[in-house]
C-alpha cells in the first residue's frame, strides 16, 4: 500500500510466539487484525514498537514465585520474515524524534504478513546515548519516562516514518491510547503547511478512529502535567498554538490523559463489545457529566480471533471436509457453519481428543488419557486480579470434592504471566503453586509456566472447558474463549464481555456475575454458582456416554457452540465491520475535509470557535408542560414550551429537546421546534414528547441545548449542551 488505506498503531503485535512483542490480549487482538486484514486484501499498514527484549520469559519457581527473564530477541531469527527498512540509498532509514531535552533515533524493522506490513520502531542505534540505546527494550515499563517516551516513538516516530516512506494513509487507527500523540505530530505537520492549528485539528480529526480497550480509568495511561511540560516543551509551539490548548486536547482531572488525548482527537469512538461500548460511556460520562451517558457516542466493535491462527489442524481438516470447500474465506457467513452438525460425533470427539492429548504432551502434563477423562479445565490468560484466577477456589473443600471423584475426575490446568509491577497479580501465581501442592489436589491442579502464543494454542484447542470468572464489567471483550469455542472446547463465563453476546443458553455456560457492590459478596455469589455449574452440569454431561461410548450429548454441545460462536466472533467479521462502520466512514470523512484547500476543515474549525465564544449566552429560560395540550393529545404525552435564549447563535445551529429519564437506565427526548421568536435572540420552542409510560408528572424532564452541524460526526461533537429544568409540578 503505498498510499491511502488505513495505519493501524498498536504499542504490542502479537503474531507469533517467535517475535514475543506483546504482552496479551491486545496485541493478540493486532496481529490478528492484520492478519484478516491481509487475507481480505484491506488496504493496511502497521505500525509498533519493535522491543530488543519483548515481553519477560516467565519461569515460576519452587516457592511459586514468578521469575523474569529478558533474553534479547534476534530480528532476524524470527519464523516471520522481518528485515531492516533501508532508504533510498540502502542505509538503514533512521527516524528522529525529539524526547524532552534529547534528539532520539530510532531504526524501523518491518514484518511481512502477507500483502500487509508492519513496521516495528526500535532505539537501538548508535548515535543514541546508552540509556536511550534502552529506550524500547521492554513492553509497558513500569518507569514513566520511559513509558512517555516509548508513546512519543510510536505516535509522533511512528508518522514521521509512514510520511518517511511516502506512504499516506487515510485513516488511521488508534488501538488503545498508547499512540494518541501521532495526531499531535499529524497536526504538527500540517502546521508545517501553513494550515492553522484549528483547521489542522479538524483534518486530524476527520480521519483518525480509536478504539478503547480498558474499562477501568487505572488502566489508561496518564502524565503529569510538569512531565508533560518536560517532554513537550519544545513541541508545543511547533502546532502553530499554545501549550495551554495542546494540554486541553487530553487534560483531564489536573493530568494529561492519553484516552482523553485520542477521544479530542478523532472522530469514531469504539468499545470492543457491546457490553464495554456502554461501560465506556458510563466512564466518559464522568468526563462529561452534562451529557447523559446513553448519549455519549460510543459505538462497539465486537472482538474476533483469526481463524487460521487459533484453529487445530485437524479441526481444520475436518472443517475442510464437511463445511462448504470455500468456507476459510466466507468464515463470517451464518450457513457456512450449519454443516458442522453434519459432522458425525465420533469423528469430531476424535479429533478433539487428538488435540487434547497433543495439549497434554506438549505441556508435559502427567495424565493419564486412556479412560474417559480425566476432564480438563483451562484457565489461561494474564494474571491480572480482576480476572479471578482465584475464584474456584473459595472453597477448597467443595472444590476437592469435584475435582477428585474416582469415576469422574476433573483437572485444572492454570497458565498466564502477572505483568512484573504487579505485585497482587503475582501472589495469585504463587496462590495456586501453594493449592496445587496439597495432598488434596495434587495431579488435579496444574499451572503451566510462560504462556505465550504457543501455549495458548494447545490450551484453547486441547481442554474440554474454558473457564473465565472476570469480576463483572471489567472484562472489555476477552478473546481467549472465542478461540477455544471454534475449537468444540465449551465456555464457561461469567456473562461479560463477548460471552454477553456469545452465550445462547446451548452453547456453554453462563455465570450470571453477581453486581453485588461488595466483592466478597460478588465473589460468593459467582462461586456458587460456578461449583453448581460444574456438580450439576458440566461434569455430569461430560461423564454420560451415548452411542458409540462418546458423549453425544457433549458433543452435540460441542456442535452447537462452533456453529453459532465461529461465525460471529471471528476476525473475518470484525475487520469487515471495521472497514465498513470505521474505516470506510473515516476516509470519505478525511477526504471531504482536506478537498478544496481544506475548505470543511477550516469552515467547522472556524464554526466550531464561533459557538465556543458565544454558548455562555446560550439558555434555557422557562419551560412549561402545557396541560391543556397534553390532555388532548392523550395522558401519556406531554408538550412541552421553552423560551430559549441564543444570543448571537441562530437558531439552526442548535437542537432543543426535551428529555427525560424512562425506567432505569433508558431515556426519551422530544424535539421542540422553534415557533416564535420574542426578541433578539430569545425564541419560543414547543413540542411533545413520545408516548412515555411513566407517570411524568413526577418523572425530571429536562430542556437541552446542543450546537449541531451537519459537518459533525456525531450528535455531541462539541462537548456542549446548556439544561434547563422543568418547573415542578404536584
Ligand atoms: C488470546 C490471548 C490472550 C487473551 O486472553 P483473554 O482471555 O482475552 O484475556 C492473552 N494472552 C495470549 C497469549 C493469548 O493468546
Amino acid at each position: 500500500m503505498p498510499n491511502g488505506g488505513v495505519a493501524y498503531f498498536s504499542a504490542e503485535f502479537g503474531l507469533d510466539e517467535s517475535l514475543p512483542i506483546y504482552s496479551g490480549g491486545l496485541g493478540v487482538l493486532a496481529g490478528d487484525h492484520i492478519k484478516a486484514a491481509a487475507d481480505m486484501n484491506i488496504p493496511i499498514t502497521g505500525v509498533g514498537i519493535f522491543y530488543s527484549k519483548g515481553y519477560f520469559q516467565q519461569s515460576i519457581n519452587e516457592g511459586g514465585s514468578q521469575q523474569h527473564l529478558y533474553p534479547y530477541i534476534d530480528p532476524e531469527a524470527s519464523t516471520y520474515p522481518v528485515q531492516l527498512v533501508r532508504d533510498a540509498e540502502e542505509r538503514p532509514l533512521i527516524i528522529e524524534v525529539r524526547v524532552g531535552s534529547r534528539q532520539v533515533y530510532a531504526k524501523a524493522w518491518s514484518v511481512q504478513v502477507g500483502s500487509v506490513t508492519l513496521y516495528l520502531l526500535n532505539t537501538d542505534v548508535e548515535s543514541n546515548s546508552d540509556k536511550d540505546r534502552r529506550l524500547t527494550d521492554t513492553l509497558y515499563p513500569s518507569e514513566q519516562d520511559v513509558r512517555i517516551s516509548q508513546e512519543m516513538i510510536l505516535g509522533i516516530g511512528g508518522a514521521r516514518l509512514l510520511a518517511a516512506l511516502g506512504i499516506q494513509p487515510e485513516v488511521w487507527h488508534m488501538n488503545e491510547g498508547h499512540s494518541a500523540f501521532l495526531a499531535l505530530e499529524r497536526i504538527r505537520m500540517l502546521s508545517a503547511e501553513g494550515v492553522p492549528f484549528e483547521t489542522a485539528l479538524e483534518t486530524v480529526k476527520a480521519s483518525t478512529v480509536f478504539t478503547t480497550h480498558t474499562p477501568v480509568p487505572a488502566g489508561h495511561d496518564v502524565f503529569s502535567i510538569d512531565m508533560m511540560d518536560r517532554y513537550f516543551c519544545d513541541y508545543y509551539w511547533q502546532l502553530g498554538t499554545d501549550r495551554e490548548q495542546v494540554l486541553s486536547l487530553g487534560s483531564l482531572n489536573g493530568t494529561f490523559n492519553m484516552t482523553r488525548l485520542a477521544v479530542s482527537t478523532s472522530s469514531k469512538v469504539n468499545g470492543v463489545s457491546k457490553l464495554h461500548g456502554e461501560v465506556t460511556r458510563d466512564l466518559f460520562h464522568g468526563w462529561m457529566p452534562h451529557i447523559p451517558r446513553q448519549d455519549i457516542p460510543i459505538y462497539s466493535v465486537t472482538n474476533g480471533v483469526h481463524i487460521g491462527t487459533w484453529l487445530a489442524d485437524g479441526m481444520k481438516m475436518l472443517f475442510d471436509r464437511y463445511l462448504p470447500s470455500d468456507w476459510a474465506v466466507r468464515s463470517e457467513e451464518l450457513d457456512v457453519w450449519a454443516a458442522v452438525r453434519d459432522i458425525p460425533a465420533t469423528q469430531l470427539w476424535e479429533e478433539h481428543q487428538r488435540a487434547k492429548s497433543e495439549m497434554v504432551r506438549e505441556l508435559g502434563l502427567p495424565l493419564d488419557l486412556s479412560g474417559d477423562g480425566p476432564l480438563i479445565v483451562g484457565f489461561a490468560r494474564r494474571f491480572a486480579t480482576y480476572k479471578r484466577a482465584l475464584l474456584i477456589f473459595r472453597d477448597l473443600e467443595r472444590l476437592a470434592h469435584i475435582l477428585n471423584d474416582p469415576q469422574r475426575p476433573v483437572c485444572l490446568v492454570f497458565a498466564g504471566k502477572a505483568h512484573p509491577a504487579d505485585g497482587p497479580g503475582k501472589e495469585l501465581i504463587r496462590r495456586i503453586v501453594e493449592i496445587s501442592r496439597e495432598e488434596r489436589f495434587k495431579g488435579r491442579v496444574y499451572i503451566v509456566d510462560n504462556y505465550a502464543m504457543d501455549k495458548a494454542k494447545k490450551l484453547v484447542q486441547g481442554v474440554d472447558v474454558w473457564l473465565n470468572t472476570p469480576v463483572k464489567p471489567m472484562e472489555a471483550s476477552g478473546t481467549s474463549g472465542q478461540k477455544a469455542a471454534m475449537n468444540g472446547v465449551l465456555n464457561c463465563s461469567v456473562l461479560d464481555g463477548w460471552w454477553v453476546e456469545g452465550y445462547n443458553g446451548r452453547n456453554g455456560w453462563a455465570i450470571e456475575g453477581a453486581t453485588d457492590t461488595d466483592p466478597d459478596q460478588q465473589d460468593q455469589q459467582d462461586s456458587e454458582t460456578l461449583y453448581r455449574l460444574f456438580e450439576e452440569e458440566i461434569v455430569p454431561l461430560f461423564y454420560k456416554r451415548g452411542e458409540h461410548a462418546v458423549p453425544t450429548e457433549w458433543i452435540n454441545m460441542m456442535k452447537e457452540s462452533i456453529s453459532s460462536l465461529a461465525p460471529v466472533f471471528n476476525t473475518r467479521r470484525m475487520v469487515s465491520d471495521y472497514w465498513h462502520k470505521v474505516y470506510v466512514p473515516a476516509i470519505a470523512r478525511g477526504r471531504r475535509f482536506v478537498a478544496d484547500n481544506f475548505e470543511v476543515a477550516s469552515r467547522v474549525a472556524a464554526y466550531k470557535q464561533f459557538i465556543r465564544d458565544h454558548w455562555s449566552a446560550v439558555s434555557v429560560r422557562k419551560v412549561e408542560i402545557l396541560a391543556d395540550h397534553s390532555s388532548r393529545i392523550g395522558l401519556n404525552k406531554i408538550a412541552f414550551r421553552a423560551e430559549i435564549g441564543l444570543g448571537a447563535i441562530w437558531h439552526k445551529d442548535v437542537r432543543v429537546e426535551a428529555v427525560g429519564a424512562d425506567g432505569r437506565r433508558g431515556i426519551w427526548k422530544a424535539k421542540l421546534d422553534p415557533v416564535q421568536q420574542l426578541a433578539k435572540g430569545l425564541y419560543v420552542y414547543e413540542g411533545v414528547s413520545p408516548d412515555v409510560s411513566i407517570n411524568i408528572w413526577k418523572a425530571n424532564a429536562n430542556v437541552r441545548v446542543t450546537p449541531i452541524s451537519s459537518d459533525f460526526a456525531n450528535d455531541f461533537e462539541m462537548e456542549l449542551a446548556a439544561w434547563g429544568a422543568v418547573p415542578c409540578t404536584s
